[in-house]
């Protein structure tokens, strides 16, 4: 069954500038990963409409009193906002589904109401960024005054294109900044839909803006531009790596970066409920296809439970069902991309080549319905220089290694470059915080993988997976910049 008609779906495709959609030259294809076929077009921001966009909004945070306003009011506003998004789900629903690879009965039950609920968090924090008050001298005070930083550039890729966005603009809006943001240009339109409903809950024109395009024209051209006073990016460690670069030469200016991931699944052989287990292991690597930053792509296990494990984790491989993201029936969406595909494929070829065994899958489904969809793939045999334990494959391949002792598997988890997240599953609790302080990640669950809407709880990478944090506490303050007042009475 079909839970929505992608050809019903009609998108806005210009450019969201100054509280309303400008229309520019549609100059690249957007596909539906679906099924291949272009939806639509897009225009590309070049460096006069980013400027234009940018002027727009650092007019209006001088001159709309977005920043000065009572900060209740600023939270009055995006809880509004929360409330119509929450109020648009079927629409906005469909609009994420058809051109991105979330399947829409996901987009419906998770996608779109985090994303409310991201912004209900942010508003929240919005009067209680007070400074700080220090007595120095009995005539002599000191004041940390936080003050908004003025306009943020933010870049966002493809795999959570709602929930992404409202990470980094509920931060950013919350402690009184205005924002220009680059989507990506392979799910560019749901953002839109977004940006209309911030306006109908009362954000000011000009506060929100978007600029769309591909990164070489239109990133680079916001991530340049004079009057972005931070950058705040996630996408890929090689992307994240050339913006801090432009940002240093062009400023410099503070960023914040969520970047790429490699995060080993660690599991010991007292591990509770191999069934449950399995589950979890097997859903961290084939949720949204495997396209997750945090996705657990390297499972570490300890000999005694890894026949066991491998063996009902190659079973729930085996149950998941291909299919387009409108298709009632799916439980494995596509790929968002037929280069990404290839992609995915040239490491596990290059994986085999140096020599790793495939327990299954290894390829891309047969006769599906036109998108790329690629079979859940579990590698064995695997050494640690092995490109498919090595790089960010961003697909549903999960590599196994086995360890005898603590500090085998311990040193097996460790990963040159990256340090996004990590599963830990024991039920010796010591061991577990042993692993967790060993760990070199920027978050590590124990006992279970992946977030739910614990927005409190900061998500951010260690080493080559990023710098900052989104959610949490640590996102508000990184919008904010602090200035020091000195007072001799
Ligand atoms: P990407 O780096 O290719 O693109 C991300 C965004 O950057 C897009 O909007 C793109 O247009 C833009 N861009 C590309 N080149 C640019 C340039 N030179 N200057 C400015 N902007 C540029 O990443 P992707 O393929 O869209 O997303 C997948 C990657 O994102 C994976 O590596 C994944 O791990 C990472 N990711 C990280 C997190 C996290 O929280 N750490 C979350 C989601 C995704």
């Amino acid at each position: 069954m079909q839970l929505f008609d992608p050809l019903s779906i009609t998108v806005s495709s210009g450019h969201f500038i100054g509280g309303r959609v400008v229309p520019d030259n549609a100059r690249l294809e957007v596909r539906r990963p679906s099924d291949g076929q272009v939806h639509a077009s897009l225009p590309v921001a070049d460096a006069s409409t980013v400027d234009a966009a940018v002027q727009n909004a650092w007019q209006a945070w001088r001159h709309t009193d977005w920043a000065r306003r009572a900060p209740r009011e600023r939270a009055r506003v995006l809880r509004r906002w929360a409330d119509l998004i929450e109020a648009d789900v079927q629409r906005l629903a469909a609009l994420e589904a058809v051109c991105s690879t979330r399947p829409v009965r996901d987009a419906t039950a998770w996608d779109v109401p985090f994303t409310a609920e991201g912004l209900r968090f942010f508003s929240e924090y919005a009067d209680k960024l007070g400074g700080e008050v220090a007595a120095t001298r009995h005539d002599h005070l000191g004041l940390v005054v936080a003050e908004p930083y003025g306009v943020v550039g933010a870049i966002t890729p493809w795999n959570f294109p709602l929930v992404m966005v409202s990470w980094k603009v509920g931060a950013a809006l919350a402690a009184g900044n205005a924002v220009v943001l680059k989507p990506s240009e392979m799910t560019p339109f749901s953002v839109i839909r977004l940006a209309e409903l911030a306006i109908e809950a009362g954000v000011p024109a000009g506060i929100f803006n978007i600029v769309q395009g591909d990164g070489r024209t239109t990133g680079d051209a916001l991530t340049r531009h004079p009057l972005i006073s931070k950058m705040t990016f996630t996408g890929s460690t090689r992307t994240g790596a050339a913006i801090m670069a432009s940002c240093a030469l062009q400023g410099p200016k503070p960023v914040t970066l969520e970047l790429g991931g490699k995060s080993p699944q660690l599991v010991f052989d007292d591990a509770p409920d191999v069934d449950c287990l399995a589950a979890m292991v097997a859903g961290a690597i084939t949720g949204n296809s495997g396209q997750v930053c945090v996705a657990g792509s390297r499972l570490i296990v300890q000999r005694g439970i890894a026949e066991a494990l491998v063996e009902r984790i190659t079973q729930r491989f085996g149950a998941l069902r291909p299919g387009a993201t409108w298709d009632a029936q799916a439980t494995l969406p596509p790929i968002i991309s037929a280069p990404q595909a290839a992609r995915i494929l040239d490491i596990v070829d290059r994986a085999r080549e140096a020599g790793a065994q495939l327990r299954c899958g290894g390829g891309l489904f047969d006769g599906g319905p036109g998108g790329a969809y690629f079979q859940p793939t579990l590698i064995d045999g695997v050494t640690t220089d092995n490109p498919a334990v090595q790089e960010e494959i961003f697909g549903p391949v999960l590599t196994v290694q086995t360890f005898d002792t603590e500090e085998e598997g311990l040193a097996l988890a460790a990963h040159e470059h990256y340090g996004l997240a990590a599963g830990v599953h024991t039920a010796d609790m010591g061991r577990a915080l042993r692993a967790m302080r060993n760990l070199s990640a920027g978050t590590v669950w124990i006992n279970r993988y992946g977030r739910s809407a614990d927005f409190v709880i900061p998500t951010g990478g260690y080493h080559q997976s990023g710098i900052g944090k989104d959610l949490g506490r640590q996102a508000v303050e990184a919008n904010l910049r602090f200035k020091s007042v000195l007072i001799d009475f």
